[in-house]
């Protein structure tokens, strides 16, 4: 560890109410579910939103294999800005709908800090995407607020960075934070990104919060996923974050990694099987 990382690491050890040698720190979704448990905790759902119908659907067979919290863009920041940018504040309506039909807690990503508010009540966590990791104005406000963070790693961020990124909203005094390594930009265009499985460990050695892997978005490659999600596992992730979707072929967005209801499924009996062996559950 670099002299300067030493000092990070003091700075965070003062700065957090917990020691940081002690147990892990979790994060509360709600009274029965905690990311950084012992349980993997699976986060399913596809990439946007794309109607209520699609959202509950996908929720409940999800939910049935051992999801238990729901993913759905519905502000999407997408490469081009022709392409479908989400449902935006229609989003919000069916969000809250599935969340009260269901009981599932929400995730979904926040683009714009003046949709905190707008977002609070349908979503349970809020995703700040890669390409805001360093967006550190709305890193601020969220943490200013004391509902839980999941914090994507910049696709061309270093540890330090994605550390220093998550050290704001800690820092605003909300301690609800969750990392998730997403993968990085390399010189290889196999894979849509490289899912950096050393993260985890490093972010484990460097710093107490929960790690959830998104192996969607760090292959981008449907094929690709269940190994990948296997491998997040053994190496020690407090979750996965995961697209499902029920019919991928004609997805509004990201359709070529998405997992199909059946995939999800057949991925849980594996994941479970290797939490086991890891001693945790799912
Ligand atoms: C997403 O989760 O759909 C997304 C846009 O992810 P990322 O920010 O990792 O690209
Ligand atoms: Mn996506």
């Amino acid at each position: 560890m670099s002299s300067s990382n030493v000092a990070e690491f003091d700075r965070y050890k003062q700065n957090r109410e917990v020691s940081y040698e002690s147990d892990r720190a979790v994060v509360r979704v709600s009274d029965q579910l905690v990311i950084g448990g012992n349980k993997v905790v699976m986060m399913a759902g596809p990439c946007s939103v794309e109607s209520e119908e699609q959202l509950r659907s996908v929720a409940q067979s999800v939910a049935r294999s051992g999801a238990t919290i729901i993913r759905g863009g519905i502000f999407k920041p997408r490469t081009s800005p022709y392409t479908f940018q989400g449902l935006g504040t229609e989003g919000v309506r069916i969000l809250t709908r599935v969340k009260e039909q269901t009981g599932l807690p929400i995730i979904s990503e926040i683009i714009d800090p003046r949709m905190i508010e707008e977002m609070a009540g349908c979503v349970d966590i809020f995703q700040v995407g890669s390409r805001n990791m360093y967006n550190y104005p709305l890193l601020k406000e969220l943490g200013a607020i004391s509902k839980p963070v999941l914090l994507k790693r910049g696709f061309m961020a270093t540890i330090d960075e994605f550390i220093g990124a998550a050290e704001y909203i800690l820092s605003g005094g909300n301690s609800q934070v969750v990392l998730c390594e997403r993968g990085i930009r390399s010189y290889d265009s196999s894979t849509r990104f490289c899912l950096d499985l050393n993260a985890i460990p490093v972010l484990r050695a460097r710093t107490k919060l929960p790690i959830v892997v998104d192996p969607s978005h760090g292959t981008g490659v449907a094929d690709y996923v269940t190994p990948m999600s296997l491998a997040a596992i053994a190496a020690g992730a407090d979750g996965l974050l995961l697209e499902v979707h029920n019919d991928p072929g004609n997805a509004l967005s990201d359709g070529a990694q998405a997992l199909t209801i059946n995939d999800f499924d057949a991925l849980t009996i594996k994941a479970r099987r290797v939490a086991q062996a890891i001693g945790r559950s799912l």
